[in-house]
């Protein structure tokens, strides 16, 4: 009697020596370790190998911000703005200086 392995996702038999599923896919139920040779349930390889801590699946790199920050435009805040901005308080800043500085030497 030889032992018959089945896909626990698509439930169709899968041959014995292989990783994966040819029907549907998914990853044979029994997984080995490709460091340390560890041969497991593939659901106790889901936080990584219990026999040497290797990670099976690397984690998907969501980009959890979706890239909807749009790089181009800038809308918020001119530069001009600012610049502007800059200027008048500078001018202010040095009318002031010279009111205080031509009062400070009028007496
Ligand atoms: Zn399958
Ligand atoms: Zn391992």
């Amino acid at each position: 009697m030889r032992l018959r392995y089945f896909c626990e996702h698509c439930g169709k038999e899968v041959p014995r020596n292989s990783q994966r599923c040819p029907h549907c896919g998914k990853f044979f139920s029994s997984v080995q370790c490709p460091r340390c040779g560890h041969q497991g349930e593939g659901r106790t390889f889901e936080a990584g190998c219990p026999s040497c801590g290797y990670l099976r699946f690397p984690q998907p790199t969501v980009s959890r911000f979706g890239g909807q920050r749009g790089t181009r435009g800038g809308g918020s805040g001119s530069p001009a703005l600012y610049r502007i901005l800059g200027i008048v308080l500078t001018l202010a800043l040095l009318g002031i200086l010279a009111l205080l500085f031509l009062r400070g030497t009028g007496r």
